[in-house]
């Protein structure tokens, strides 16, 4: 049966982000049955540890069975009702306001959607009605930074820096400008930490300066780049950032599709980085995946216009603020905070993750270990290796993640390294399982590699 289903998928399904001649090479898909906590099993009866929460979103873990039971609930009162021409219901109202009350600061009103590519697509458009609100329509360029994922819609791959996602016409639309990302691995290496974030900070004004400040609308960023390879920050980057945005009365977008809902050890990225945002993008964590929904908080300053002007704020989706997915959600943050996950996460997940990786820093392949909360990068260094350094760029981290995978363990490649992001609820013992399994996948390379 596991190998009809397999030629089926091959034969009808288009899937995001594959390579549809290796899928095939490789004879189809791993297919995926049942999830329980951390662990997934699929059509072979392996069980795998997964080492990604699917897309970093399955915060809660899987097997959430009072998840299922609040989505039944729901369906059967009242399947869906849309929330466009002044009509709510009782899901969205409780969720808008539990959120408000879990944002930082400042943040009261929150919008729906179904993604994190609508969410950043729908805070593109916010930020352009506010200033045309203003009179300032000349306001429109958006600064992003290089690795930075923001979705898949025309718009959202255009805030987005990776060059693989502006590979067709028309994209980046215009106006969307990309500086690099504060990645020391990359470019900040021989830099005291202090003065890489200086240096960061100052390619963010010196875009602003280059387009004219009187043109810049909003400045986006992840509060720690996730699937550009959990870049962490420098201690004093955000701050700067912050600041000069101010200095030039830029909005500051923060994307949170990843970092929200305890991934970094708290609630939000922004509290852990102290950033004070004008407007979060959020999807995954908020239903840790049962549900597609996603959502843009916004302060006073950008909404004030938005409320008064005459007229409807002619934007929305059938789905916006989605019955079952906004019944599903706030049960979902109410697991999160009622089983202490983002406290777990700080006091324990985080350091245990760090120590555990941090003790592969010393690998013969590995350049540097990066973790913040319950997400890590383990960056491979090719140049360590006589038998590594001619190899194609990600070779390496492909190999190791594919001889994860047998072992058991889900993780994910990115250029030369490794990422990171296990549901929240997962226990010492089973970080000490990710680290030993990543550990001998990497011995078994290395002599691969040395022979
Ligand atoms: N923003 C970030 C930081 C993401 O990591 C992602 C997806 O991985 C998105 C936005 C897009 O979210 P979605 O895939 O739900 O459209």
């Amino acid at each position: 049966a596991s190998e009809a289903l397999r030629q089926q998928d091959l034969d009808h399904h288009l899937h995001p982000f594959t390579d549809h001649r290796q899928l095939a090479a490789e004879g189809g898909p791993r297919i995926i049955t049942h999830g329980e906590g951390v662990w997934l099993w699929d059509t072979q009866g392996r069980k795998l540890l997964d080492g990604m929460a699917g897309l970093w979103c399955v915060n809660v873990g899987y097997g959430r069975h009072e998840l299922g039971r609040v989505a039944q609930r729901q369906i059967n009162r009242l399947p869906y009702y849309n929330t466009f021409f002044q009509t709510s219901h009782e899901p969205v109202i409780e969720l808008s306001a539990k959120l408000t009350g879990l944002l930082p600061e400042g943040l009261e009103h929150v919008f729906f959607a179904n993604s994190g590519s609508e969410a950043n697509d729908t805070a593109l458009r916010l930020v352009r009605h506010y200033w045309q609100a203003l009179g300032q329509p000349e306001r429109r360029v958006i600064v992003s930074r290089r690795h930075a994922y923001h979705g898949s819609t025309i718009a959202a791959a255009s805030l987005g820096g990776m060059s693989s996602m502006h590979d067709i016409p028309g994209v980046p639309i215009p106006d969307v400008v990309h500086v690099g990302a504060p990645y020391a691995w990359e470019s900040g290496k021989a830099m005291e930490q202090e003065h890489f974030a200086e240096v960061a900070a100052r390619w963010v004004e010196e875009a602003i300066l280059a387009a004219g400040p009187e043109r810049v609308a909003a400045f986006i960023g992840e509060p720690v780049m996730g699937a550009g390879g959990v870049i962490v920050p420098p201690a004093g980057y955000w701050q700067r950032v912050q600041d000069i945005c101010r200095r030039y009365d830029i909005l500051l977008i923060c994307d949170e599709v990843v970092c929200g809902f305890g991934r970094t050890g708290n609630w939000f990225g922004a509290q852990t980085f102290d950033i004070r945002p004008d407007i979060v993008t959020m999807a995954k964590g908020l239903s840790s995946g049962y549900q597609p929904i996603s959502a843009v908080a916004v302060g006073e300053r950008v909404v004030a216009p938005l409320l008064e002007r005459p007229g409807r704020f002619p934007h929305g989706f059938t789905y916006s603020g989605h019955p079952v997915a906004a019944a599903v959600a706030l049960e979902n943050l109410n697991i999160i905070e009622r089983e202490g996950l983002v406290e777990h996460v700080h006091d324990t997940v985080g350091p245990a993750l760090a120590t555990g990786l941090g003790r592969l820093a010393d690998h013969a392949l590995v350049g540097e270990v990066r973790t913040l909360g319950a997400m890590a990068a383990v960056e491979l260094n090719p140049e360590n290796m006589p038998g590594t350094r001619d190899l194609p760029s990600g070779t390496l981290a492909t190999r190791v993640r594919n001889l994860c995978f047998e072992h058991g363990l889900v993780t994910r490649a990115v250029r030369d390294g490794l990422v990171f992001a296990p549901p929240l609820v997962i226990t010492t013992d089973e970080i000490a399982t990710l680290v030993d399994i990543l550990s001998s996948c990497l011995d078994e390379v290395a002599a691969q590699v040395a022979e």
